[in-house]
């Protein structure tokens, strides 16, 4: 079995950046990727989101991320990160699923053991990149199990044309929720629900985006479950979304049902709205279950970070196994984001194989 000094996990953004600078470091490391092709999650984003839609793609390092068009996104990104992992000479492996990682015992001792379902890896450390797309999160409601009609998540949305005369109840506050009704009200009949009442902004907000990432850092850093960067920095209307608008379907929003009956939805105080469709916007948790054997969950639920010295602010390192690096996990859950946690990981995994390497 091949004995690495790292080894990535996820080809996208996060993967992709940290690959680049262990491979600027002279540190061999694979990557494996459990996609069939290069891009990531956003391969599978919906074929409506265009490249206009998109909050924004940040750069790979040293290439220009495609600019905003009409274009789809899950064509144009992972165009784009093919064509890096190409030039850059990336040694990606895929499809390949990791299915566990757990700490060497034996002559492994003090090794992480990376397993798949047919190969074993050897590895001096980690640097786990496997964002949330294969997470996605439905909430419980009593009762969802009797619904006879149609229940999907954003995970799985497949554009608007199969909800043509359905009557569809969208659940979910964030920018997601807003896009789907943007397209479904003009050709169906939607109803919005929402745990809080959404906060629109009139054009994205960096100071708020800002304090939404220091905020996400902070429970890292204590260990506490991260809550998503993405959909806390305010909503806002794009231009297809007048349509809906004006259709009033942003302003017929309701708090959300207290329980799911065979044909529909109802409130605590007893009103029922029957629909045919449940659309859960409602996010995505960490991919992360694959490392559950190395026990790096803090007592407050979520893994501890810690930023490296030398490596920068972002924070990498996870407290419970330094030989642990996530990327793209708690406040680097964007492409930026990912981006420069990508290269805070690849120097965090050099100081702890230069350590390990030194005399005692
Ligand atoms: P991903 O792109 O998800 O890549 C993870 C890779 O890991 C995948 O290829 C997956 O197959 C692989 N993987 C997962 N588990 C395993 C395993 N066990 N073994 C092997 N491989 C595995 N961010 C922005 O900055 N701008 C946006 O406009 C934006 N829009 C978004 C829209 C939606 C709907 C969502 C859900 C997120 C959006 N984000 C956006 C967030 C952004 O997509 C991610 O935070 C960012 O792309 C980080 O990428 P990543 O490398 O962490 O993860």
């Amino acid at each position: 079995m091949e004995l690495l000094d790292s080894l990535v996990i996820g080809a996208g953004q996060g993967g992709l950046s940290a690959s680049h600078h262990l491979g600027r470091l002279d540190i061999p490391h694979v990557v494996l990727d459990a996609n069939p092709a290069p891009g990531g999650a956003w391969q599978h984003r919906w074929d409506s989101l265009t490249m206009d839609d998109v909050h924004g793609v940040a750069d790979l390092p040293g290439e220009p991320a495609p600019p905003r068009s009409h274009e789809r996104a899950n064509e144009v990104v992972p165009a784009y990160f093919a064509a890096y992992e190409r030039r850059h000479g990336l040694p990606v492996a895929r499809p390949v699923r990791v299915e566990s990682v757990t700490a060497g015992t034996g002559e492994d001792d003090g090794l992480l053991v990376v397993q798949a379902s047919e190969r074993t890896w050897r590895t001096r450390t980690l640097v786990n990149a496997t964002g949330t797309w294969d997470r996605p999160f439905v909430p419980r409601y009593p009762g969802q199990e009797l619904f006879r009609g149609w229940q999907l998540h954003t995970h799985s949305y497949p554009g608007p044309a199969r909800f043509v005369g359905k009557r569809v109840i969208v659940v979910g506050g964030g920018a997601s929720a807003v896009q789907f009704i943007g397209e479904l009200a003009p050709i169906t009949d939607v109803l919005w629900v929402t745990r809080r009442p959404p906060v629109w902004v009139d054009h994205f907000d960096g100071e708020a985006g800002y304090q939404a990432v220091e905020k996400v850092h902070e429970r890292v850093l204590a260990g506490l479950p991260p809550e998503s960067v993405v959909s806390v920095t305010g909503l806002h209307l794009r231009p297809q979304e007048q349509e809906a608008k004006r259709l009033g379907a942003y302003e017929r929003r309701r708090p959300m049902f207290a329980s799911v009956e065979a044909d529909g939805v109802r409130w605590a105080d007893g009103s029922f709205e029957p629909v045919d469709v449940i659309l859960w916007a409602t996010g995505f948790r960490p991919s992360i279950t694959h490392l559950a054997g190395l026990g790096l969950r803090s007592r407050h639920g979520g893994i501890q970070l810690v930023p490296t010295p030398g490596s920068g602010q972002t924070p990498t390192a996870a407290a419970a196994d330094p030989r642990v690096q996530l990327v793209g996990y708690g406040p680097s859950a964007s492409t930026i984001g990912a981006n420069r946690a990508g290269r805070a990981a690849a120097l965090a995994v050099r100081r702890h194989l230069r350590a390990a390497a030194a005399p005692r």
